[in-house]
């Protein structure tokens, strides 16, 4: 049966970690050791529990972010599933948005990969807690304390390991915990841990680094350091404590360690997730706006205070339809209650409420503050939105996303594809904030976009798969924009006599260009009323709608600033869409004469490749535009960094698989927009 757990004994975490890690496995492991799944799945033979999507169990990755529940030793832990890929940035963004604390998994052999390096900026972003499970210590190469090194090193955090591994690679035995004393055992095929004193061959090294981790964590605590100083017993309890304290005010990291796949050191871990891991009370309380106001609010977490959730994650589901799953952050309400929507302004009814384990789900009476809950009924929320209570609404600050780089044109086969295609795309836009649809007027065609050329892929993959829809997909395409160079006034005058009423707008524009990623700023510089206030509106409205179509090849216009100078009207014949109208044409006729360039989106690439293929690689890179930022070796094992534009890294991930035996692996995020070499605005501006 399942219980209710009070706040302080919830863990909302997820585990954060480079594809391949291990991350499935372990939280395979840790779900069947927490009793809630009762048969081992496996990555290796796609039988997994949280990898439910068809097509993640052929790729081996995992896209969205499933809520798992579970509970281990009377804590309640929320396990919030996290994506490998860093194509799918959204989906890490919004789940380290709501999870407190997560648990980065490394590769014991690859060490701390650039990829781990990526989520943890992120999550140091959001300032999660963490603590790191060194897996895969079975494998041969494994090593303990060079991975401790790099966490150090390539991380800049503070690694402080807990555990003493005993025996490495075929010889891995078990862990010993540093603090408690204890040694856990495990053999191969088996999935029992047996508990016992550390061995004698284990001794010396384990009071060496029992020595060091002590003195780590009595630095972090000032009266628990005069009580070392003067040689004071100091007991287990006070020092995990103290090392909980330093791990949730981000000043240490604990470290694991263990082999997911054999079920070694998971139990261990699932102690560390509690012993170090905050609450829901041990985090900052959630932050947002009055909506209409803007003032700021403070929401502490508390089933006493007003209902404050977030909505960071809509999935369809096959049986119960849309599910909309929510962090609650404070307050309490009962399931079938009325709630308010504070981003949309309208009341919602909270249908069921669901806590999702693993492999059943659970009807809930009531949702409380710092669960996570799956809500059916609330038709008008999206991502990113807050409920809350009516009488006293408040907007969550919500997750930030980036707009898409990358779109592809899809064409429905059939005439009953075409409606079953435009179904299958709101509902997976629907799903994901950074995949947007949009139709082409002039060519008729539906265009996707997105974050990368494998987001698509398993977007369209999704379409046609679980909606079944016959599409044609057409190659990739570069979402440029276009900004302007050099500050330009520009008039615009709309003026029209046609007998009786007539029509006049006249405004002056000066228009100058603003530094990358500013976007769209507006200002009224009009003292005197030249122009009466009530056109104010209809000017910018003007403006803004011209933004969407560059003059150069129709691409937006970002990065630009539009001041409203000066201007006449008339009596009689202004109205709020002549001056919309003089806007726009003012606008459009500045732009074209303010020297616009295109702009491309550039992407962060990482590449980790053997040394012997080092050569190849960067050859191609060179070939492509790309601008090396750094190449560091260690051992056998070099990693390229670089910047490429969008345009030539299509196809990246099968050419370089070609060029290192399959051997090598990237990693790519968008960075930002820059200009376009000129040779190369003339190719695309003729393509248009
Ligand atoms: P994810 O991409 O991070 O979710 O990683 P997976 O859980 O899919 O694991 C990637 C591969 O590593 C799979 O082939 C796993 O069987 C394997 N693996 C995971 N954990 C271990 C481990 O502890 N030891 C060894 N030897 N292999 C592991």
């Amino acid at each position: 049966m399942d219980e209710n757990f009070p706040i302080e004994r919830i863990r909302n975490i997820g585990f954060i970690a480079h594809i391949d890690a291990g991350k499935t496995t372990v939280t395979e492991r840790v779900l069947f050791l927490t009793g809630r799944i009762y048969k081992i799945g496996g990555v290796d033979e796609g039988t997994t529990v949280m990898d439910w999507m068809p097509q993640e169990r052929e790729r081996g990755i995992t896209i969205t972010s499933a809520a798992s529940t579970t509970s281990w030793k009377e804590h309640r832990i929320n396990i919030i599933d996290t994506p490998g890929h860093v194509d799918f940035t959204a989906e890490v963004e919004r789940t380290l948005r709501v999870l407190d604390g997560g648990v980065v998994v490394l590769d014991a052999v690859a060490g701390v990969q650039p990829q781990s390096e990526t989520v943890w900026r992120q999550a140091q972003r959001y300032t999660a807690p963490c603590i790191c499970f060194i897996n895969k210590m079975d494998r041969v190469g494994a090593n303990f304390q060079r991975t401790v090194d790099m966490i150090k090193r390539r991380l800049g955090a503070n690694p402080v390991p807990v555990q003493l591994p005993m025996g490495a690679e075929s010889d891995f035995v078990g862990v010993a915990d540093l603090l408690k004393e204890k040694a856990y055992f495990y053999s191969n095929g088996s999935l029992e841990e047996v508990e016992g004193p550390i061995p004698s061959e284990y001794q010396e090294e384990f009071h060496t680094y029992r020595e060091s981790l002590i003195e780590k964590i009595v630095e972090t605590d000032e009266s628990l350091m005069v009580r070392y100083l003067e040689g004071d017993h100091i007991e287990a309890e006070e020092l995990i404590e103290a090392l909980r304290k330093a791990t949730i005010s981000l000043k240490a990291v604990p470290v694991l360690c263990g082999s997911a796949l054999r079920t070694k050191g998971v139990g261990p871990l699932l102690d560390a997730i509690i012993d170090y891991l905050p609450s829901p009370l041990d985090i900052p309380p959630v932050k947002g706006v009055v909506p209409g106001n803007g003032r700021e609010l403070i929401r502490e977490s508390s089933i006493d205070a007003p209902l404050a959730a977030l909505a960071f994650k809509v999935t369809i589901d096959p049986f119960v339809g849309r599910l909309v799953y929510l962090r609650v952050y404070s307050g309490q309400i009962k399931a079938g209650a009325s709630v308010w929507n504070a981003n949309k302004g309208v009341k919602e009814r909270m249908g069921r409420v669901l806590r999702m384990h693993a492999n059943h789900r659970e009807e809930l009476e009531e949702i409380s503050a710092g669960n996570i809950v799956a809500a059916i009924g609330l038709k008008n929320t999206f991502t990113g939105d807050t409920i809350c209570d009516a009488s006293s609404p408040v907007v969550l600050e919500p997750p930030q996303f980036p707009s898409p780089v990358v779109s592809v044109a899809i064409e429905p086969l059939t005439r009953a594809d075409q409606d079953k295609l435009a179904e299958a795309l709101r509902k997976l836009a629907e799903e994901d904030p950074t995949f947007l649809v949009n139709y082409d007027e002039e060519t008729g065609q539906t265009i996707i976009s997105g974050m990368g050329e494998l987001h698509l892929e398993v977007l369209v993959d999704r379409m046609l798969r679980e909606f079944n829809v016959g599409a044609t997909v057409g190659k990739p395409r570069v979402s440029y924009r276009e900004a302007i160079t050099i500050a330009v006034r520009s008039e615009g005058r709309f003026v029209r006599q046609t007998g009786g009423h007539g029509q006049y707008g006249h405004v002056w524009l000066e228009i100058a260009p603003l530094e990358r990623g500013q976007g769209f700023v507006f200002k009224n510089r009009i003292t005197g009323g030249v122009i009466p206030r009530e056109y104010f509106k209809g000017i910018e409205d003007g403006v803004r709608d011209s933004l969407a179509n560059g003059p150069l090849a129709g691409y937006p216009v970002v990065d630009v600033e539009v001041s409203l100078v000066d201007g006449t009207y008339h009596q009689v014949d202004s109205s709020e869409l002549a001056f919309k109208t003089a806007a726009s044409i003012a606008f459009r006729e500045g732009v074209r004469t303010a020297k616009s360039n295109l702009l491309e989106p550039i992407m962060d690439l990482e590449v980790v490749t053997p040394g012997e293929f080092l050569g190849d690689i960067l050859g191609d890179l060179g070939a492509r535009r790309a601008h090396i930022k750094s190449i560091e070796g260690s051992g056998d094992t070099q990693m390229v960094e670089a910047l490429i534009p969008l345009a030539e890294a299509f196809g990246y991930a099968t050419a370089l698989r070609s060029m290192s035996q399959g051997r090598a692996t990237h990693t790519m995020e968008f960075a930002s927009y820059e200009f376009v070499p000129e040779h190369i605005t003339k190719a695309v501006v003729n393509l248009s």
